[in-house]
């Protein structure tokens, strides 16, 4: 027998297991998947429960119901990889033995390494929306709130899901507006990075969507540290911006025990071929979605559209014949603007954001760069999407490489 191991039964963990359980044959192999609790999360639900679109409850169900037979689900949390003997460390004192490891953790936010980010004021005027708790804490102060600086914060890139900090702009601005209190709101957006965004086209454009709607941008913003008392944000260079309400995105890290492994960069992301996803110093192991360090966006889309060329690759590797479904960065993500509005911008590696139609070339339903009220709607009906088609990893119509058919080049 031989023996996969897939750590994180995430979004990536779990299309995984689905996908490569109809695959390799029952008789030559066993799959076990390792999460540490029994709860998947909707994370893309997180951005729009503050403002009441979502209750908590649309956006869990038990882990179990997505693995599917012949695949073990040990729920436990993972304490190390052993990567020389080919072993996996539970925290239980379990030892899983494999033969390939897909290690698939993901990444999340840690307030604790900004100096004053989780002091005082957490939860009571500094607040983040990347975990259930905090959507939830803020929800409840957006509720009450009566006005003042809103500031909306980023420590660093990368972060998962790099538009969410922009669409909770937006949604905010319009939150505020459609309870007649926009006036008694001062939105800035605090950035280390020059722009709104990454990417130069889709940065100007969006740039663009602030000035329209009076938000502030301070780019170029390394923060140092939150200043409880006086309700400041300090950068390194020593600006200072002010704030009554600090919504913040910590800085994103990969898990600790791929750091206690050996297995991780600087952020505990772990290094991988950009086209393969295998591990660049282990021939047995990969890394898929937001655990490991390919320079894509993190987010649900470039999981799914990697882990569509991985499982080819991965019969095309454990038959020791090179892999030739080379991963290209795409991704694609609805950026959620407010008044039932939405964008969409679909990118790869190499080609930045460009308008056009989605996914069917001149028709779309979808406009890329461009707001519209398709665009919401997608964005609603993914979840929907995500728990019945993506999950179990049956087919979704767009291919997982990225197509210049039906983009403005010009
Ligand atoms: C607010 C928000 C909005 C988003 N919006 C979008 C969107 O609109 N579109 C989009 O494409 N993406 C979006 N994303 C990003 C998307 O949710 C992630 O990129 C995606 O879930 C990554 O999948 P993953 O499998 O790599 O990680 P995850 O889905 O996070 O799974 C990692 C799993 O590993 C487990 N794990 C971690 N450490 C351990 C351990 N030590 N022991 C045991 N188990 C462990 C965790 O419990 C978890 O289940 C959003 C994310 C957020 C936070």
């Amino acid at each position: 027998m031989k023996r996969l191991v897939v750590l994180g039964a995430g979004t990536a963990g779990t299309m995984v297991v689905n996908k490569l359980r109809h695959k390799l044959s029952r008789s030559d192999w066993d799959i076990t998947v390792v999460d540490q609790d029994d709860t998947h999360l909707y994370q893309p639900g997180l951005l729009l429960l503050p403002f009441g679109v979502y209750t908590e409850d649309e956006l869990l169900k038990p882990r179990h119901r997505f693995v599917p037979d012949g695949v073990d689900l040990v729920l436990t949390e993972i304490d190390r990889v052993d990567a020389e003997a080919n072993q996996v460390h539970l925290a239980d004192g379990t030892v899983l033995d494999y033969d390939y490891l897909v290690i698939a953790t993901g990444t999340s936010p840690r307030p604790d390494q900004t100096p004053g980010m989780d002091g005082e004021e957490w939860r009571k005027s500094v607040f983040d929306f990347y975990t259930l708790e905090g959507a939830k804490a803020l929800r409840d102060k957006l509720a009450t709130w009566e006005g003042g600086r809103l500031v909306m914060h980023l420590v660093e890139m990368p972060i998962k899901c790099p538009v969410a900090p922009l669409e909770f702009t937006f949604l905010a601005d319009a939150f505020f507006e459609e309870r007649g209190m926009r006036d008694k709101v001062d939105i800035t957006y605090v950035t280390p990075l020059e722009g709104a965004f990454t990417k130069p086209v889709a940065s100007k454009h969006l740039g663009g969507m602030f000035e329209q709607r009076n938000i502030h941008l301070e780019g170029d913003f390394m923060v140092e540290s939150v200043d409880n008392e006086r309700k400041v944000l300090v950068s390194m260079d020593e600006r200072e911006v002010p704030f009554d309400l600090l919504v913040t995105i910590p800085l994103n890290m990969g898990a600790d025990f791929v750091a206690r492994s050996g297995l991780g960069d600087d952020l505990n992301y772990v290094p991988v071929d950009k086209q393969t996803l295998l591990s660049k110093a282990h021939d047995n192991v990969f890394a898929l979605g937001d655990a490991s360090d390919i320079p894509a966006s993190k987010a649900g889309s470039v999981a799914h559209f990697s882990v569509e060329l991985f499982v080819e690759n991965f019969l095309q590797h454990i038959e020791g014949r090179p892999m030739t479904h080379l991963f290209d960065g795409h991704a694609n993500c609805f950026i959620e603007s407010g008044h039932g509005k939405g964008l969409l911008i679909d990118f790869n590696y190499e080609t930045e954001p460009l308008p056009g139609k989605y996914p069917i070339p001149g028709i779309g339903p979808f406009t890329l760069l461009e707001e519209s009220h398709a665009n919401h709607w997608g964005k609603l009906g993914f979840r929907w999407a995500y728990w019945n088609v993506l999950l179990k990893g049956r087919p979704m119509p767009v291919p997982a490489l990225m197509s210049m058919a039906g983009k403005h080049t010009d």
